[in-house]
């Protein structure tokens, strides 16, 4: 990346808290993000993935504000997110935007097209009358591969992948600069996927756009992602840019993830790792590394002491203990490497 981030998070914390009893004494909390920090270059796709209840959406929502988060930084457009007041935020909401899975669900049954891209643009001052808003809600239809003559209708008379693409123009409409596509495609057919993530991609390349791309599905980061950021009970796992990611992947988690997908080069195959047990409740997340009771190369430090994120290679960053003073990745299905107490 050589200028300056366009997003910089630092340290995110969200904690939900657990109410009980009578007076509603707090009891303890859902540890959905804890200390989680990546940046953003202009321009680029961040992937955040890991599987469900790992922590990837509430993170996009903390970073937008849509939640506010416990603790940390978000460095966006020069201004720190969680410490601006309302008035600020509202001004700084146009230049970030999300699409969600299901567009049906934040799309407002009762408006048309026109209104729902078009009211945005108004009240932003992005078109001058109606009739400009208008025009502008057409010209925007054909960037996103729809009829302009749909604008007239409701969001009931379109398909999911018309209406992700609806949510799109929507989101587009505000020009903004960074943009969450939370799990964007992943409600959608195979070839809608597909024909979504290219209109996300000409996007990209037209408007300069920078993408946190939220999602369970590594086949899709494979097409989009500059950085992968792996997610597991609300901490960073690693972080590395996509080649990085594949093609010599460190923690032990994400070689488990990654061994469900085809090896990038041709001819090489990956051993596939299956992890045992389920992922341990965020209220109570286990002692030491988070993920040492299911992973097979878990030792006795591993229980106790929590593990720091270790450099590897220049941006590329791994929270385990086998990776302090060690760059080569260890293989999840082979022996602990020499040294290491069991
Ligand atoms: Fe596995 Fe230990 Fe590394 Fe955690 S710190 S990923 S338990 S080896």
């Amino acid at each position: 990346m050589s200028e300056a981030p366009i997003l910089r998070v630092q340290g995110l914390i969200k904690h939900f808290p657990i109410y009980k009893g009578f007076f509603r004494r707090q009891v303890g909390s859902v540890k959905a993000v804890d200390g989680l920090s990546f940046d953003l270059g202009r321009g680029e796709t961040v992937a955040m993935v890991g599987e469900s209840g790992c922590g990837k959406t509430t993170a996009g929502r903390a970073i937008l504000r849509l939640v506010e988060p416990d603790g940390g930084h978000v460095w966006f457009r020069g201004r720190d997110l969680p410490t601006v007041g309302e008035a600020e935020l509202r001004g700084l909401r146009r230049h970030m935007q999300i699409i969600f899975q299901d567009p049906f669900s934040s799309l407002n049954p009762r408006h048309t097209i026109a209104q729902i891209v078009g009211r945005p643009m108004l009240l932003h001052g992005l078109a001058s009358d109606a009739a400009d808003a208008e025009q502008k809600v057409k010209e925007l239809m054909v960037k996103v591969g729809l009829q302009p003559a749909y604008s007239s209708r409701y969001p009931h008379e379109f398909s999911g992948g018309q209406r992700q693409r609806i949510g799109i123009a929507r989101a587009v409409a505000l020009q903004p600069d960074f943009m969450v596509c939370d799990e964007a495609v992943s409600a959608l057919d195979v070839s809608v996927q597909a024909q979504v993530i290219n209109l996300l991609s000409d996007l990209q390349q037209e408007m300069g756009l920078s993408y946190l791309f939220i999602t369970h599905d590594l086949s899709v980061v494979r097409h989009l992602a500059d950085q992968v950021v792996v997610l597991y009970l609300g901490q960073l796992c690693e972080r590395a840019s996509r080649s990085a990611l594949f093609s010599a992947p460190r923690h032990p988690y994400t070689q488990a993830l990654l061994s469900a997908v085809p090896h990038p080069e041709p001819g090489r195959k990956r051993k596939r790792v299956i992890l045992q047990g389920d992922v341990p409740s965020p209220i109570a997340p286990p002692p030491g590394c988070r993920f040492h009771t299911r992973c097979p190369l878990a030792h006795g430090r591993c229980r106790v002491e929590e593990p720091a994120e270790h450099s590897v290679a220049p941006g590329h960053v791994v929270r385990c203990h086998l990776y302090e003073g060690r760059s080569e990745p260890v293989d999840i299905a082979g022996p602990l490497p020499a040294g290491v107490q069991p």
